[in-house]
């Protein structure tokens, strides 16, 4: 006979991301009763193949809500500047960007303690979850294995946070209707892959973050140069998953990026992962469910930034099931204020990167070339785009100038798409009542 460990909690939280660890951290500080699940060891939770940058600007927005900052020892590299170069010498913008890059591990493993030190929360490490358990019309509780033994979890609201590919939301059965896509498409997936590198000596490459639109990485793909600290810098690349892409190896292109800018570096790391690059789910909540970071497709789809946007989703996660818990109420109904917090926020940031990426997938390296070298787009543009005011000052004067009609036209529909989707995202719907109708005409401008 099958042993079946049970367990019973509030909140079960699959995945020890910053998603998981943020939720966790903020229901740990109100004392709710939570089980943090992680197939990884302990000692690995936090590890990621990652470019590794974030932005100081929102770490510090997040601790005046309970997550802590990094540490000293989990800062690499500071920065002021981002670069986005073109295949021309000297097509590039220079935007002023603060930011700086963190050792994902260290940071993890720093949350996740902070996280242990709340008597209410308790972690279970290699433990792998398969699928969600159902029942009564709600999502109650997840199931998988710890080590080697069965295991069921039950709890009042599951919280998604086991990232892109993410087997709870997939193994959602067909049956359980539900407002989201069970599996993200590969054409809304970026395929990624990094590596570590040190030089012999300290290089330019130290003093910003670089995002170069190169063939290496195809259209509408890019790849980057990150500082990771002394002498080391991170190396990437990541593009779409296209039908087109689809005999592309990402960690061949970032060696031969490597090979030919870096030829005597040392590889200390190398790795990579899907990401996801589309708008948020439609919908991140069903009876009992709430998706976060990664699983809920959180990822700016422009520059793959989702550690910032995992780390807010965790908040917000908790600040909804604290009310719900208040309730005693899970359905989808009393869950649906998370929609509210994810949307006006990162579908008005995201709308931008979408846009982009359906204008990049038409044209070719010259068209950005000369974006650039034209001053169509120029660096104030994209410091509004990175400072999340979603304004688009773009907008007023992208069109001085073009002679060339079919990019013009390009143009206009790429800022057209952006301020139709940031309408949607600042009106989404305040009930599951009015979801459908919303839906559908988003799905519309989308088309
Ligand atoms: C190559 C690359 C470069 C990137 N560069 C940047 C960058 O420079 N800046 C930035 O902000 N973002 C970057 N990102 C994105 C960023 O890493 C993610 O958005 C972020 O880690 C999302 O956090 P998360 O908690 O949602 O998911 P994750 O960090 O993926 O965490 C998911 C966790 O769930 C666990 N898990 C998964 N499945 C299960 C299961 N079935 N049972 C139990 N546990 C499970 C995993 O072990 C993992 O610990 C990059 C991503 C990649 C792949």
């Amino acid at each position: 006979m099958l042993i079946m460990k049970e367990l019973k909690t509030d909140v079960v939280i699959v995945g020890g991301g910053p998603a998981g660890v943020s939720a966790a951290l903020i229901l740990g500080q109100n004392k709710v009763n939570v089980i943090l699940v992680d197939r990884k060891s302990k000692d690995q939770i936090g590890n990621k193949h990652c470019g590794d940058a974030l932005s100081p600007v929102l770490t510090e927005k997040i601790k005046l809500k309970g997550i802590p900052s990094p540490r000293q020892e989990d800062l690499c590299a500071h920065v002021n500047e981002l670069y986005m170069c073109s295949i021309t010498p000297g097509a590039e913008l220079k935007v002023r960007n603060r930011s700086a890059t963190v050792d994902r591990h260290t940071y993890g493993q720093f949350l996740l303690e902070e996280v242990e030190k709340h008597e209410t929360v308790t972690v279970l490490s290699e433990c792998r979850m398969m699928k969600p358990i159902i029942e009564n019309g709600a999502i109650v509780g997840v199931e998988g294995r710890e080590k080697n033994e069965a295991i069921q979890i039950r709890a009042s609201v599951v919280v998604d946070g086991a990232g892109t590919r993410s087997n709870i939301r997939k193994n959602i059965p067909e049956d359980f209707p539900v407002k989201f896509d069970r599996k993200t498409s590969k054409v809304e997936t970026l395929t990624s892959y990094r590596e570590i590198i040190e030089t012999s000596k300290a290089s330019e490459w130290q003093e910003a973050l670089y995002l170069i639109y190169e063939e290496e990485a195809p259209m509408p793909g890019y790849w980057w140069i990150f500082p990771k600290g002394k002498d080391r810098l991170n190396v990437g690349l990541g593009f779409l998953l296209l039908p087109s892409n689809k005999n592309i190896s990402t960690k061949e292109r970032c060696q031969l990026i490597r090979k030919r800018s870096f030829p005597d570096a040392k590889v200390i790391d190398g790795g990579g992962d899907l990401i996801p690059a589309r708008l948020p789910l439609r919908s991140c909540v069903a009876p009992g469910y709430i998706a976060v970071g990664d699983a809920a497709c959180l990822v700016n789809p422009i520059s793959g930034e989702g550690h910032g946007p995992a780390l807010w989703s965790g908040i917000y996660a908790a600040q909804t099931i604290i009310d719900a818990l208040k309730k005693g109420d899970f359905s989808e109904k009393s869950l649906w204020a998370y929609n509210l917090s994810v949307w006006p926020v990162f579908g008005v940031e995201h709308s931008m990167g979408v846009a982009v990426i359906k204008f990049l997938e038409k044209g070719s390296f010259e068209d950005l070339d000369f974006l650039f070298a034209k001053k169509v787009i120029e660096s104030s543009d994209v410091e509004d785009i990175l400072s999340e005011q979603g304004t688009l000052s773009l907008m007023k004067k992208a069109f001085r100038g073009i002679r060339k009609p079919r990019l013009l036209l390009r143009l206009r529909k790429t800022l057209k798409l952006v301020k139709g989707i940031q309408k949607m995202a600042k009106s989404y719907p305040s009930s599951p009542e009015e979801f459908e109708d919303w839906n559908n005409k988003l799905s519309k401008i989308l088309s």
